[in-house]
């Protein structure tokens, strides 16, 4: 297997080698997206497994790797003719960053010189470049959802295609598709995750001999560099060789009839969406076949293709975690597994024989277009409304047990009713959260310029067209009608006689878009006694679940400041990670004095720092809170270091006597009052949640 990666001892990396190696064999596989932690060094690993793609050959001057022997009849810097100069270079790696731009992705028209020169020059993008090599995206669940649109559709169709003002260009884009990613970071959209082929889970590994192994690879390294490294290039070449000879041999994989239905049985029982799962798997697993060395696939190429294709299919809950239960599979394969075929290579049938799909065969017909989960943000929401239902059936803590039934239809404070007449829980022990609602969605007021996202208004790039400007830099996005009125007063004294438009660069005018960005939304949650006491939390937690769900669906980072006792903490620094906030709120612990002071200073603090991080994202500051402060610290003074941001006071007193601490607090901090049980009815039960959306 592949043996650049001697540094490291890593959980999974046995997984990763074989999916990014299936997927090398057959681009048919569609592509792997790593998951892990930090520090598994996942990018090394797939430099190392590119720089043993075997090599292409390619015509000399084309900018979009035309293969000499079958060039792309649509290339724009062809036509090519036979017998074309060619050269042999390394497959490309190519590194999609961050935060590219559209144009930097796909290529663009240069639209300056077209309209003050006249000249149509095409300017190749990133997928152009990746062409019959690897394009590698580090942390993809931080792209663009608009890009990792295009992106997936590319890789899909083998195809970019380029629309724009004046010019449209198609282009072969065949690419091994690989892209990384913290999950907690936050996660990918669903729809998004099913159109990667494979996934691999990796983390860093904890056990002794592993790490003692790579501490002992390490010294020899040093000891002798050249020897060292002269022992792993010998293992790469040949992975290299490996690899080339299970592409010739993938042409001849037959798929027996009795795996194709293993196969299907297989994905209809882990319940995933639409023929894609199907798909994937019956690539992978002949691709594993060719890899093995065999001609007919076996209950094992399925296994081992399954394992790697269905984990993040069967996810619908942005709170699930992909998985697979490998003893269902087990099972499934065993009940499905039959007398295998008598279809030996050397059998009547052959491997190449009539049924056999081959390479080219309805088998690997290309993914696209399959599935109705595809596009569209319908599949996550909807799965997002009732699979969080099911999820909090099975955690749902003490407190709200048997209530179950009434939640969903009449809102979080049906909970507080009949669990009133229970003793208070304990100090320190977490009380639960009920079914999520809608919220209605808050903002922060003026127009924002932060990343993507569905709360406050913003700047974007992918938003509808508010105005025009002149380009600041380079143009992007030419806005025609202005541009020609800033031209047209002109004519007569640049001289102009016959038809056209006399332009010059000054006249260009680029649109202004707006849309909407994504914010930093900080909960400083009140979990002291006074508010357990009111047997509140469940209702103040159930809110903030229910803001959580909301800012997953906008695309917020979340972070959580909790006070109660002596002091504040956070809970949860920003992140993007809604699970992860969902999972710190669930084991939240209350009880104790409420030191408001000390909350207020925290998130101060932790406002300060992520401006530093993060600055172009604006935040929203949520207190929830019924005003009290029991300890520590000058209320009016911590309120005073928070000046100037947009907050919300969810107030959470109750009962028929109230102080109106937080109405008074929220005036304070210039902020937007809302009442605990209002926010609940503002939104709606979770059944029209789920038809809302
Ligand atoms: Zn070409």
């Amino acid at each position: 297997m592949i043996a650049t990666y001697p540094f490291s001892a890593v959980v999974g990396l046995d997984d990763l080698k074989l999916a990014l190696v299936l997927n090398a064999v057959s681009p048919r596989v569609g592509g792997v997206l790593v998951r892990g932690e930090k520090g598994t060094a996942k990018s090394t690993i797939v430099r190392a497994l590119a720089a043993q793609l075997p090599p292409v050959e390619a015509v000399t001057g084309c900018r979009f790797a035309c293969d000499p022997a079958a060039p792309d009849p649509a290339c724009p810097d062809g036509p090519h003719e036979p017998g074309e100069q060619r050269l042999r270079r390394p497959a490309a790696l190519v590194e999609l960053p961050v935060g590219a731009s559209e144009d930097r992705l796909v290529g663009a028209l240069d639209v300056e010189r077209a309209l003050t020169e006249g000249v149509k020059a095409f300017q190749p993008g990133l997928l152009a470049a990746a062409h019959r090599g690897v394009l590698y995206v580090d942390e993809v669940n931080l792209l663009h959802d608009h890009l990792v649109d295009l992106l997936l559709d590319a890789a899909a169709l083998g195809t970019c295609y380029v629309e724009r003002e004046t010019v449209s260009v198609r282009h072969a884009a065949r690419f091994l598709l690989v892209g990384t990613m913290n999950p907690e970071e936050g996660e990918l959209r669903p729809q998004l995750l099913d159109r990667f082929g494979l996934t691999v889970e990796v983390r860093a590994s904890r056990d002794p001999g592993e790490r003692a192994e790579v501490v002992r690879r390490r010294l020899a390294f040093e000891a002798g560099p050249e020897e060292f490294a002269g022992r792993w290039a010998a293992e790469e070449s040949a992975l290299a060789g490996r690899i080339a000879r299970a592409r010739d041999r993938l042409r001849g994989v037959r798929l027996p009839d009795a795996r194709l239905r293993q196969i299907a049985t297989v994905c209809a029982a882990f319940e995933v969406d639409g023929l894609r799962a199907d798909l994937v798997t019956a690539s992978a697993a002949m691709a594993h076949a060719a890899w093995q060395g065999r001609q007919v696939v076996t209950t094992d190429d399925v296994r081992a293709a399954a394992r790697l294709s269905l984990p993040h299919r069967r996810r619908r809950d942005p709170f699930d975690a992909p998985g697979l239960d490998e003893e269902l599979l087990e099972r499934l394969l065993e009940e499905t597994s039959g007398p295998d075929d008598p279809d030996d290579p050397d059998g009547p049938n052959g491997p190449n024989g009539p049924d056999g799909p081959g390479d080219g065969g309805p088998v690997g017909g290309g993914p696209d277009g399959l599935g109705p989960g595809d596009g569209g943000s319908s599949g996550e929401s909807a799965g997002l409304g009732s699979e969080t239902s099911r999820e909090d059936a099975g955690s749902r803590p003490q407190g709200v047990d048997g209530q179950a039934a009434g939640t969903a239809e009449a809102g979080p404070q049906a909970v507080d009713g009949p669990a009133g007449s229970r003793p208070a829980a304990p100090a320190g022990r977490p009380a639960g959260a009920a079914e999520p609602y809608r919220v209605p969605l808050l903002q922060v007021p003026g127009l924002g310029e932060g990343a993507a996202g569905r709360r406050s208004r913003a700047r974007s790039a992918h938003g509808r067209v508010t105005g025009a400007r002149r380009p600041r830099g380079r143009l992007h996005g030419l806005h025609l009608t202005a541009t020609i009125l800033a031209a047209a007063p002109h004519q007569r004294t640049r001289g102009r006689t016959g038809p056209g438009l006399l332009l010059r660069a000054d006249d260009l005018r680029e649109v202004v878009r707006e849309g909407r960005e994504g914010n930093l939304v900080l909960f400083v949650v009140d979990a002291s006694g006074s508010m357990a006491a009111r047997r509140r939390m469940t209702a103040v937690k159930t809110a903030v679940l229910s803001l959580l769900l909301d800012a997953y669906q906008r695309r917020d980072k979340v972070g959580l400041v909790t006070f109660r006792g002596a002091a504040a903490e956070v809970v949860l620094p920003p992140t993007s990670s809604v699970e992860a906030g969902a999972a710190r709120l669930r084991s939240l612990p209350t009880g104790g004095r409420t030191p408001l002071a000390a909350g207020l200073a925290k998130a101060a603090d932790v406002l300060r720092v992520e401006r530093v991080r993060d600055p172009a994202r604006r935040p929203l500051l949520v207190l929830v809170t019924d005003g009290r402060a029991t300890a520590g610290g000058d209320v009016e003074r911590a309120a005073g270091l928070l000046d100037g941001t947009a907050s919300v006071v969810v107030d959470c007193e109750s009962g028929p006597v109230r102080l109106g601490l937080a109405v008074r607090l929220a005036a304070r901090l210039r902020a937007r009052l809302l009442p605990l049980d209002a926010l609940s009815d503002l939104g709606s039960a979770v059944r029209d949640y789920r038809k809302a959306v």
